[in-house]
């Protein structure tokens, strides 16, 4: 569908303005987008909780059999120092090889629509904005906080707090290859998540608690500012030829992607979407009410973000109240 032009003015020689008449999109797109992801997601967990209570219940395969984590700690280990990580399976390497090969192709595929830590983060913050919603005061409290004095403050320690996650990976890199043991494992709450049936109390398994707690109030903590698996799919995604795309001239400026992103990314101001936090979940698309606002697009990669201004008239064609509200 293409953009309407609609031209006023006062008198026949002045100056017309040019007023865009953006399509909007069908609600039921962005509900069908959500619905696909969710489904992918709850298979996935089904898969992992069936694997966690067989780990018990029969004693097969040990965690770290399903932790693609460990097939790059093993990889790293071998080209740098030649020698092997104890309790790196095959499994693990095969696991690291398809993850990389969907991040050089689809960037964050893997974080927002098959990681199963994520999900449960997901899962924690909707459940705990579905409590707050339903306590007035809770809801004002969060609303203060996400819209707040405070707000700002927030996004510089927020943006702080995401150096986290590389710290993470070369402690976990560097670990292994001095050390020649997986040192991130006692730590690693996707091990914790695996063996949860069995009731262990580790530090692995309070990260685990820590991070879902976190959950409640903020969207993915662990993904943001701890996950070195995501820090490395982050770097591989930035050569991939996909991404969200904003087009500015369709551009509401309704923010409403901003509010969706669960990764805080503020796509109003980017014309390309390729930052290293991005996890492909495609909420911003789902979110947003013009039918060209934001589409996912492929280009040739560029290490660099682009931005731009964020529409400049966001009352040509307001969002609805509506639409701000869901
Ligand atoms: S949701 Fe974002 S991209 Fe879509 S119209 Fe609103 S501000 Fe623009
Ligand atoms: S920018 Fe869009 S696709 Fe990327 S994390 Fe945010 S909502 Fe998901």
């Amino acid at each position: 569908m293409t953009m309407q032009e609609e031209r006023t003015g006062s008198s026949p020689g002045a100056a017309a303005d040019v007023r865009v008449r953006v399509p909007r999109r069908q609600k039921s797109w962005g509900s069908k987008v959500r619905w696909a992801r969710h489904a992918v997601q709850g298979v996935l967990v089904a898969v992992v909780g069936w694997q966690a209570v067989g780990h018990v219940t029969s004693g097969e395969e040990s965690a770290e059999a399903w932790c693609p984590l460990g097939g790059f700690e093993g990889a790293w280990t071998m080209l740098t120092t030649g020698r092997t990580v104890a309790h790196v399976h095959t499994s693990s390497l095969v696991l690291a090889a398809t993850v990389l090969v969907l991040a050089l192709v689809g960037r964050g595929f893997f974080c927002g629509w098959l990681c199963p830590l994520g999900t449960l983060q997901e899962m924690v913050h909707k459940a705990g904005r579905a409590v707050t919603n339903r306590v007035p005061p809770l809801r004002r409290l969060r609303r203060r906080l996400e819209r707040g004095a405070g707000l700002e403050r927030w996004r510089r320690i927020d943006g702080v707090l995401r150096w986290g996650r590389w710290l993470v990976l070369a402690w976990a890199i560097i670990g292994a290859a001095v050390t020649g043991t997986m040192v991130f494992r006692v730590a690693d709450p996707w091990i914790a998540l695996l063996m949860v049936a069995q009731f262990e109390l580790s530090l692995a398994f309070v990260v685990l608690v820590a991070t879902l707690v976190l959950a409640l109030f903020i969207q993915r903590p662990f993904c943001r500012y701890a996950c070195p698996l995501g820090a490395v799919l982050s770097l591989a995604g930035k050569l991939s030829p996909i991404a969200v795309q904003r087009e500015a001239a369709a551009c509401l400026g309704c923010d409403l992607c901003n509010q969706a992103c669960p990764m805080a990314i503020p796509v109003n101001t980017r014309t390309r979407v390729n930052d290293t936090s991005c996890n492909g979940c495609l909420e911003c698309l789902a979110a947003c009410p013009s039918q060209n606002g934001l589409a996912v697009t492929l280009a040739i990669p560029t290490l660099r973000a682009r931005r731009s201004a964020p529409a400049t008239e966001p009352d040509l064609q307001a969002a609805t109240a509506s639409e701000i509200m869901r």
